[in-house]
């Protein structure tokens, strides 16, 4: 028995180096194979197989399921190689030589090398190669090396062929015996496929020219300024005197949202909980935030306090949104998430991904799909986005946690009562020009953010007396909204220069 399961385990040693050395070394820096192990899918790049191929190895056996045919061979692989041979490992460099590694490569190619993928119509959908077959779609990545999915049922008979012959072939492969080697570390949770991460990458690519995304292997994050593209706060009619400036979302100060998202034993509603801070972020890197603000019973959007895109700043003059930003879909494209709740799990827009419309929501305005994997919808109506988290979220202090800190310059300010916001303009550049109106007067705030990081103001009243106020940056404060300080008088107050 033992030597049955030596031998087995050199063959398996032996065919992920053939495959190592034979498929990989051309794409090794991308996600481009597949893994199965006995208790799951491994996705990784072949950056991870190097720093912990052999802390995965002992784990279990492994089958590489993806080589896609082209043998160059890299100054990495010749290295690692060298390394194995010289360090004791002879025999599994040999039996990696030895070993006839184009079996798998003549078997598992299906789809792997770049194609055009079809519709039922026969129409051109997209140039992808094949990464993993669901039950109910495919991943693709495509020649830029972005992943996407494509529903199975869009496909054409070809292509269906194709995806059928590698669901056979890996079937196949995980059906054969494996053996074990009693060595039960885990498998590390940051090598399982996450459901989520290609839907995070498209939805995020979106906004690739204004956000930094990358993950880690538990957590995606996402580094932004908080200021989104669009125009922002016309159509409030109930302001707290707050203007959008840049947050600092960066560094150990990004977003991050889990990639295994995992089901919660007692989910929590946002309508008792999570009145602080976000619980949701948007593809274009904006904070979504409970619709029920502080207070435990104001909606946001009834109340006006909100601009035409669901947004509107907190006491750090972080903006934000409290209601499903659903403007973003025509940017995402509707097959993609418009955003993602802070336990993980994707937030459609008002539709299915395929256009079908949505049924079944439970609560928290989420439902399994027909793959089995959970997601929310935008609603337009009450929860309006995720009504709770029906993953696991920590909470501390009334808010998820972790997650990043915004960054004001002045003192929070008070409502403004009467006023109603008309207009906004201007670029993080030039400065922005706020104009609003007051018992029937206009007034205007223009503000710029200096090179020193501190903001500028002139407060214009009806009168067209000017006001001008220079903040420092101050350090990371509490953004969005908290009850029971005392705050700045109204503007009309003001003493003026
Ligand atoms: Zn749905
Ligand atoms: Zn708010």
């Amino acid at each position: 028995m033992a030597v049955r399961h030596a031998q087995r385990r050199l063959i398996h040693i032996a065919n992920i180096f053939c495959n190592l050395f034979h498929q990989c070394c051309v794409n090794y820096a991308k996600v481009d194979t597949i893994f199965r192990i006995p208790n799951g899918t491994v996705v990784t790049t072949l950056n991870t197989i190097f720093l912990s191929g052999f802390a995965l190895y002992p784990t279990g056996p492994m089958r590489i399921v993806k080589p896609d045919g082209n043998s160059q061979f890299s100054i990495v692989m010749k290295t690692l190689f060298r390394i194995l041979y010289f360090t004791g490992l002879n025999v599994i460099a040999v039996a990696a030589v030895a070993h006839d590694g184009h079996l798998h490569s003549e078997s598992f190619n299906e789809g792997s090398s770049l194609r055009i993928w079809r519709n039922t119509a026969g129409k051109p959908i997209e140039e992808g190669s094949l990464l993993v077959v669901h039950d109910h779609s495919i991943v693709l990545e495509n020649r830029g090396g972005d992943i996407f999915s494509i529903e199975r049922s869009n496909l054409a008979k070809t292509d269906h062929a194709i995806v059928a012959k590698r669901l056979e072939k890996t079937q196949q492969i995980n059906t054969q015996p494996i053996s074990k080697f009693g060595v039960t570390a885990g498998v590390d949770v940051s090598l399982q496929l996450s459901p989520t991460l290609g839907l995070m990458k498209n939805s995020f690519g979106a906004f690739a020219s204004k956000l930094k995304t990358h993950s880690d292997g538990r957590y995606f994050f996402v580094e932004s300024n908080g200021i989104p593209d669009h125009r922002m706060m016309v159509g409030i009619t109930a302001w707290q005197q707050q203007v959008p400036i840049p947050q600092p979302y960066t560094g150990d100060n990004a977003w991050q949202i889990p990639l295994h998202p995992l089901k919660a034993s007692h989910p929590m509603s946002a309508k008792k909980n999570f009145f602080r801070g976000a619980i949701a972020l948007a593809a274009n890197g904006i904070p979504i935030f409970n619709p029920i603000k502080n207070d435990g019973r104001t909606d946001t959007f009834t109340a006006g306090e909100l601009d035409q895109w669901g947004g509107h700043c907190g006491r750090a003059d972080d903006y934000h949104y409290h209601i499903a930003p659903t403007h973003l879909q025509s940017i995402v494209g509707k097959v993609n998430p418009i955003a993602f709740a802070l336990d993980g799990y994707p937030i459609y827009g008002f539709n299915e991904p395929d256009g079908s419309s949505v049924s079944g929501i439970d609560p928290f305005n989420g439902h399994t799909d027909k793959n089995g994997g959970y997601h929310y919808h935008a609603t337009r109506t009450y929860p309006y986005i995720n009504g709770g988290f029906y993953g696991e979220v920590s909470e501390a202090g009334g808010q998820v946690h972790p997650q990043p800190r915004a960054g004001g310059v002045r003192p929070a300010s008070r409502p403004l009562r009467g006023a109603r916001i008309t207009d906004f303009n201007g670029s993080l550049k030039d400065g922005y020009r706020l104009k609003y109106s007051l018992n029937g007067q206009g007034h205007s705030i223009n503000y710029k953010v200096l090179d020193n990081g501190s903001v500028r103001f002139h407060f214009v009243d009806a009168n067209r007396q000017l006001t001008e106020e220079t903040y420092e940056p101050r350090h990371r404060g509490d953004g969005g909204e908290r009850g029971g300080r005392e705050r700045r008088s109204p503007r009309g107050r003001r003493q003026r220069n």
